[in-house]
């Protein structure tokens, strides 16, 4: 990587389900070590570890890895790549920071959801040894590149979502909490999964996020963005009209197969009418697989359940 003003990343995509542009991961390069920002899923780690290569960066020297959340398609290789990477440690929030440790719940509760697609889709999750795993704290500041990430607490899609704000460039890596967004589209698909999907939260976080007024977004579904108001605007507007489908469906009695099928349909027309996509079926099957429907309907369904007391 060329010497720039900016901590410009190098963007790898991990080329999941052999899908270009559904998970990235970040890496930083600068003169205290190599900074990882997500590690994707194990199944992708071979995908990984060739960018990296091909990137030009020394695994000696990847000192820190930074993960957004331990949702497995974010931080599910972690585990595996410690043994790439002898000399880094793994940051996250403190609520995700036993499950590295010991991924049984974790693995327990994706097994529920996955069935027997969790082995194809994920691939093998190891556990970290505890001191390597070290809990962030909110506005902590970190050696990023040539200087500092902050990790910013941003609840909503996940309880301990983190994203990281490189304030020198102005770039803000957004993890989930800015949503999933193909490149050369304008829509963006909020992902609403289960088990602790939180909407008032994630509204907080997002104001957070705009507050911070960036000038480009790194999302790890996925890459650049620079027209970062629209896009906020847009996730808002996405999150609110996915939580009406939710209730509705939710007051409408139990029948999972339809709010799916509303969630689909809700996400074509966000792409058909965005006035950027070219080929709607194309960003359809990518936002699928970054995001499927069933698992947002899944997360919905949980959080009406919740929210109605049962
Ligand atoms: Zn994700």
């Amino acid at each position: 990587m060329g010497k720039v003003e900016m901590t410009a990343p190098l963007v790898i995509d991990l080329l999941f389900g052999d899908r270009p542009r559904v998970i990235a991961a970040f890496a930083v390069d600068g003169p205290g070590g190599v900074t990882l920002l997500e590690t994707g899923p194990s199944s992708t780690l071979p995908a990984l570890l060739d960018g990296l290569r091909t990137g030009g960066i020394d695994l000696e020297r990847v000192t820190t890895i930074l993960v957004t959340h331990i949702h497995l398609d974010h931080s599910g290789a972690a585990g595996r790549l410690l043994r790439h990477v002898p000399n880094a440690t793994v940051r996250v929030h403190p609520i995700g920071a036993p499950h590295l440790v010991d991924p049984a719940r974790l693995l327990a509760s994706a097994t529920r959801i996955y069935g027997d697609r969790m082995d194809a889709l994920w691939g093998e999750v190891v556990p970290i040894p505890a001191e390597r795993v070290v809990p962030l704290v909110d506005g902590e500041r970190l050696r990023f590149g040539e200087g500092e990430v902050t990790a910013i607490f941003t609840p909503g899609h996940a309880s301990h979502h983190v994203a990281y704000w490189d304030e020198s460039g102005r770039t803000l890596y957004t993890g989930d909490a800015g949503g999933v967004r193909v490149p050369g589209t304008g829509y963006v698909c909020p992902p609403t999964p289960p088990p602790d999907l939180d909407p008032a939260a994630w509204a907080s976080s997002i104001g957070r996020m705009r507050g911070l007024d960036p000038a480009r977004l790194y999302l790890t579904h996925f890459g650049e963005v620079t027209d970062v108001e629209g896009h906020f605007d847009r996730l808002a507007t996405g999150l609110d009209e996915i939580l009406d489908l939710g209730s509705a469906a939710f007051e409408a009695g139990p029948d999972g197969g339809e709010l799916v099928t509303a969630i689909r349909a809700m996400v074509r027309a966000g792409l058909a009418n965005d006035g950027q996509t070219a080929d709607v079926g194309d960003a359809l099957a990518t936002l699928e697989a970054a995001s499927p429907s069933g698992m947002a309907a899944m997360g919905l369904e949980r959080w009406a359940r919740k929210r109605a007391g049962g």
